[in-house]
Formats: structure tokens, C-alpha cells, sequence
């Protein structure tokens, strides 16, 4: 069987950027070769046993040269493997794709191209510059400032490129930038030309200067701005007064620690992304099978016997479904069994199982799912908890004191996550976030001194509940959630505080 190679533009930095082709090839691949400007996150959506293979370049020092990045990718795709060559942005701009593909068909190696979105447009529009407009221009020229112009050998036709109405965009232009605008003032480019510089364009760590073409030079010196950047030369610049979005975000540039496990981290991290924040990845908790599963299979064998199931996390949907396929059974076993969820993302997680939940309190917490089922069910009746090993005991407690039959089931365990970096990962954060009081407990497992160590951060918890066993741990919680979901959280965060 012969392999195959796709040339995969992994976008500009946002990893929402990334197409839905390029997500596909990444999760199905046998090998990632991938370089400097793919991002963490983009990376991270390769297939768990996939092999990844750094050949990135890094302020000169080149792992790999492009011949021998090129006879890999060949040597792979002929050896029978899939293969994922990721690059920074599309792979035809500034990027040699266009040498790669044609090595692979040279060599009979099937291969895909699969365009990604440039810095050269994403880098401005991240920006608020549009890099045409009916206003300032009919027409944009993407360029390499690689060349030095000063050298006299560039092919760059600096003529037509010093004009206003035709917006010039200049990748890896930081090196050559004096020698650049100097060109371009020669041939006429008046000195109030507007001139846009973005750093690490779509990126939490985003920069823009924007000047002129006359003062550009002394601006970049006194901000330090470096690459890499995108330089966008033209009246569209004047745009961003107008359209600035992606750095006017409330949480833009912040890094947020995400502790909860891993396998729930991936909504969060969308929408801190979609929100111009940085997530940092350090689960505290994992989730795993309870010390002992007997009475979890049992309840899952004998679920008819209870007029309801209360499910107080997805995790415990999925441990109840897990024990439901062990049995070779499905959904039906619930019969006209009625079903409680805690939330929304619970209720969720059912409706992916196809079953519509008979109730969700109005507020996400125990104590409300305990009032509401208590109006719909009357003493003696049969009511299954279905939760984690460790949790609080309001819920099956305020039932039972109202002569409803509880039997709780440990569905499933949380374990603390080992991580000897957490602390210095919570001191490089802005903001940490808390989703339950496990993810606290995991936290100060890992950090003895975690009061101290977030003395200077932001700290957020999902709810009331989990706000307080920072609290009792002696953390000082600053933001709370008033809907106990992510989102919910993610959004007290872009609220001023009071
Ligand atoms: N194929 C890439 C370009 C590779 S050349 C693309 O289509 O985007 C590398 C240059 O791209 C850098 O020197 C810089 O000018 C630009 N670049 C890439 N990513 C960038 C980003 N996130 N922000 C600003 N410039 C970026």
C-alpha cells in the first residue's frame, strides 16, 4: 500500500483557523512533520499514537534543510505511511510547498494540498485592516521582504509597489525594514502613508504599531516590535480606527490556566481562544473508574427499578454508558425510567445518547436538584444517584430526610493529576480557573503554598460551591460564575468585577 502526503496549511496561529480538511488529515495521519509557526494547539489534534517530527527553524538554527525536509516527506510517503506536512499559514505562500508537492509527484508519492488561510490576509484582519476596501483600493500585492533592496539584486518592483491606493503586504520584512521603506520613499510613497506592523497576527500575544511611512522606523525602535509580523503598507490601514476587534477583547492577551481534566478541556480552550485569551492546559483531576465498579454495573443492570436517575456531571453519564455497553445494552434499558441532570452540559451529554432529560433545576447545583425533584416525586419512591466517588452529600441527604429510597452509586473516581510545573504554570497565568472543587483539591495538591503563589492572579471559580473550597483552602477567589457552566464562567471573566 502506498502512503500518502498531505501538504496541510495549518492558518496563521488562531487554531480555529485550521480547516475542517486540515483537522481530518491531522487525526487520521501515522506521521506530523510540522515547523516553528504551527501552533501548539494545532498540532495537539494529531492522532494520539501519531509519530511527530519537529523540522521547524528557530532564530536560525535549522533542525532540518528543506532538501532533507523534502526526501523525508517522500521517504515516508513511500514507506506506506501517512503523512501530515503542516506549515504555518497556506503552503504555497512563502512557505515551498510548491517544492515538496513537486517532489512528491516526481517520486509517484500521492499527495492532497490542503490550502490553509495566510498571515499575509489573517494577520490584518485580526488587525481591523481589510486588505481591500471600495474606499482606499481595488487590488493587493503580498511580497517577501526577504530580500535586502539595498543589495540591488531584489526583484521586487519597488515602482509599483509605492502606492497608496494598492495595498502592499510584506512578510518576513522585519529584517530589511529601513532598507524597505527607504525603496519605497525613492520611488515616491508620500511620507503620511499609513503602515500597519502586526506581531504574531491572530495570536493571544498579537501586537500592532501602526504609523507612517516617515516614522515608521523610529516607531519600531522605540516599541521594539519584531518578527514575526506582517507589514501592510496603504490607506486600508486607516480601517483599524473603525474595525478593531481581535485586541479590543476583554480578555485579550490573558493567559488562563485550565484545571480540569483533560479530556473536558477542549470547549474551554475554544472559547478562551475565541475570546483572544491564552489557554494553559494543566488538568488537575482525571477521571477514572471508582475503586470498586460492583454497584455501578449493578445499578446499571437493575435501572428499572428506580422512578428516576439523577446524573450530577457528563462524566457520569459516560461511566453510565460504559457500564450499558459492558452489558451489550443501550439506551432502552432506561425504559420510561425518568431522568434528572444536574445542567445543561449534562442534559447535553444525554441528548448525544439520544435521551431527553425530564428535569434541570434552575440553578446548576445539588441543593436545587434535590428541591425540584422533591415536587415531582412523592415519599417511598426509588431514586438512583449516579456521581462521583467523592461528593458532597446534600443531594442524597435532603431526599432521604423527606422519605425518598436513595441509593447513591459511585460511578466513577477523580484522581489527582502529578504536575511538578503547575506552580510555575499558575505563576505565568493572569487568570486560573476553578470547575469544581476537585480541580481545588487537585490544585493544592500540586501547589502546598497555593495561596501565596495566586496572591497576584486572578482567581475564577465556576460557582458558589467551588469558590468556597478555594476559600476554605485559603485562596481568595475574585470572579464567580452566576450560570455554573464554562461559558458561564468564561463570561463573568469578560465582565468588569463590581
Ligand atoms: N506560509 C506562511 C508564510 C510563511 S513565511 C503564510 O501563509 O502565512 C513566514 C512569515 O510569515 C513571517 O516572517 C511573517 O512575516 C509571516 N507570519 C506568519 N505567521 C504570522 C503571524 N501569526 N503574524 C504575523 N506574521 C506572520
Amino acid at each position: 500500500m502506498p502512503g500518502k502526503v498531505w501538504l496541510v496549511g495549518a492558518g496563521p496561529g488562531d487554531p480555529g483557523l485550521l480547516t475542517l480538511k486540515g483537522a481530518r488529515a491531522l487525526a487520521q495521519c501515522d506521521v506530523l512533520v510540522y515547523d516553528y509557526l504551527a501552533s501548539a494547539a494545532i498540532v495537539a489534534l494529531a492522532r494520539p499514537g501519531c509519530e511527530r517530527i519537529y523540522v521547524g527553524k528557530k532564530a536560525g538554527e535549522h533542525t532540518l534543510s528543506q532538501d532533507e525536509i523534502t526526501a523525508l516527506i517522500v521517504e515516508l510517503g513511500r514507506g506506506g505511511k501517512k503523512v501530515v506536512r503542516l506549515k504555518g499559514g497556506d503552503v504555497f505562500v512563502f512557505a515551498r510547498g510548491g517544492e515538496e508537492a513537486r517532489a512528491l509527484a516526481e517520486a509517484g508519492v500521492p499527495f492532497e494540498i490542503v490550502p490553509g488561510i495566510t498571515s499575509a490576509i489573517a494577520a490584518p484582519a485580526y488587525a481591523g485592516i481589510p486588505v481591500t476596501h471600495r474606499a482606499h483600493n481595488t487590488a493587493f500585492t503580498v511580497v517577501t521582504g526577504h530580500e535586502d533592496p539595498a543589495k540591488g539584486a531584489s526583484s521586487l518592483d519597488f515602482a509599483k509597489l509605492a502606492n497608496r491606493k494598492a495595498t502592499t503586504i510584506f512578510l518576513m520584512a522585519m529584517g530589511n525594514l529601513a532598507a524597505i521603506v527607504a525603496e519605497l520613499q525613492r520611488h515616491g510613497l508620500e511620507d503620511d502613508t499609513p503602515v500597519a506592523i502586526v506581531h504574531e497576527g491572530t495570536k493571544p500575544a498579537q501586537e500592532v504599531l501602526v504609523a507612517t511611512i516617515g516614522t515608521v522606523i523610529g516607531e519600531v525602535a522605540r516599541s521594539g516590535i519584531t518578527a514575526p509580523a506582517v507589514v501592510v503598507v496603504g490607506d486600508v490601514v486607516r480601517e483599524r480606527e473603525h474595525i478593531r476587534w481581535f485586541d479590543a477583547q476583554p480578555l485579550f492577551g490573558k493567559r488562563v490556566l485550565v484545571t480540569r481534566p483533560a479530556h473536558q478541556s477542549d470547549d474551554v480552550a475554544m472559547l478562551l481562544w475565541e475570546a483572544g485569551a491564552e489557554p494553559i492546559l494543566a488538568p488537575t483531576i482525571a477521571i477514572g473508574p471508582p475503586d470498586d465498579l460492583t454497584a455501578a454495573r449493578d445499578a446499571a443492570t437493575r435501572v428499572r427499578d428506580y422512578a428516576w436517575v439523577v446524573f450530577t456531571s457528563r462524566n457520569g453519564v459516560d461511566a453510565f454508558f460504559d457500564r450499558l455497553g459492558e452489558l451489550g445494552r443501550d439506551a432502552r434499558a432506561f425504559g420510561d425510567v425518568r431522568i434528572a441532570a444536574i445542567g445543561p452540559k449534562t442534559a447535553a451529554a444525554l441528548a448525544c445518547r439520544g435521551i431527553r432529560v425530564d428535569l434541570i433545576p434552575a440553578t446548576f447545583v445539588n441543593e436545587a436538584v434535590a428541591a425540584a425533584l422533591l415536587t415531582r416525586t412523592a415519599p417511598g419512591e426509588r431514586i438512583l444517584v449516579y456521581r462521583a466517588q467523592e461528593a458532597r452529600d446534600v443531594l442524597p441527604q435532603t431526599l432521604r430526610e423527606h422519605g425518598r429510597a436513595v441509593d447513591v452509586v459511585a460511578a466513577y473516581a477523580t484522581r489527582f493529576v502529578d504536575d511538578p510545573e503547575l506552580a510555575a504554570k499558575a505563576r505565568r497565568a493572569d487568570i486560573v480557573t476553578f470547575t469544581s472543587s476537585s480541580t481545588v483539591h487537585g490544585f493544592v495538591h500540586n501547589v502546598a503554598d497555593a495561596a501565596h503563589v495566586l496572591s497576584a492572579t486572578t482567581v475564577a471559580a465556576i460557582g458558589p460551591i467551588t469558590a468556597q473550597t478555594a476559600r476554605d483552602a485559603g485562596i481568595r477567589v475574585d470572579v464567580v460564575a452566576d450560570e455554573f457552566t464554562v461559558e458561564g464562567l468564561v463570561r463573568a471573566l469578560t465582565v468588569p468585577a463590581a
